[in-house]
């Protein structure tokens, strides 16, 4: 299914023109229009899933492989030194565009990119706890 509204669906499905770094029958990967880093891509499903709670298992599947794939292109042609692979569901977690997708960041030792958290503390009954809530 495609989104009639969703830019990321016209430019999946090429509606829209994208700097297309590879596409197949299910995915495109584009370069982002508003990168963190030279070369930062985009790897877009063509069909609508809001998220990664909405994609197929065998969706998901694919989209880690041409991941792999495309980060290994990266690391070789654009002489990056690291790469990251960032994916958001919901707004909390920043998401902006509602159309599942997954960044590929390739990292520069200059980039002056900080990608990451603050560590918290956490005790071993607190960790007990939330094993608890997730797999009982
Ligand atoms: P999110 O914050 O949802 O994980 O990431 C959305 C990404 O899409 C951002 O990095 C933003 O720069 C990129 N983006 C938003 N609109 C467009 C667009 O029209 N074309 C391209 N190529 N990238 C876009
Ligand atoms: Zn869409």
């Amino acid at each position: 299914m495609k989104e009639t509204n969703c830019i990321f669906c016209k430019i999946a499905n090429g509606e829209i023109p994208s700097k297309t770094l590879y596409e197949d029958d299910n995915f495109r990967i584009i370069l982002d229009l508003g990168p963190a880093t030279k070369g930062h891509a985009l790897i877009l499903p063509k069909e609508h899933y809001a998220n990664l709670f909405e994609l197929p298992e065998e969706t998901a599947g694919e989209a880690m492989k041409v991941a792999k794939k495309m980060a290994d292109k990266m690391m070789k042609r654009l002489g990056c030194e690291g790469l990251n692979v960032v994916q958001n569901n919901g707004e909390m977690a920043g998401q902006t565009v509602f159309h599942f997708h997954m960044h590929l960041i390739p990292r520069y030792r200059t980039d002056g990119q900080s990608i990451g958290w603050k560590p918290q503390e956490v005790s071993q009954e607190e960790l007990g706890k939330i094993y608890e809530q997730i797999c009982q």
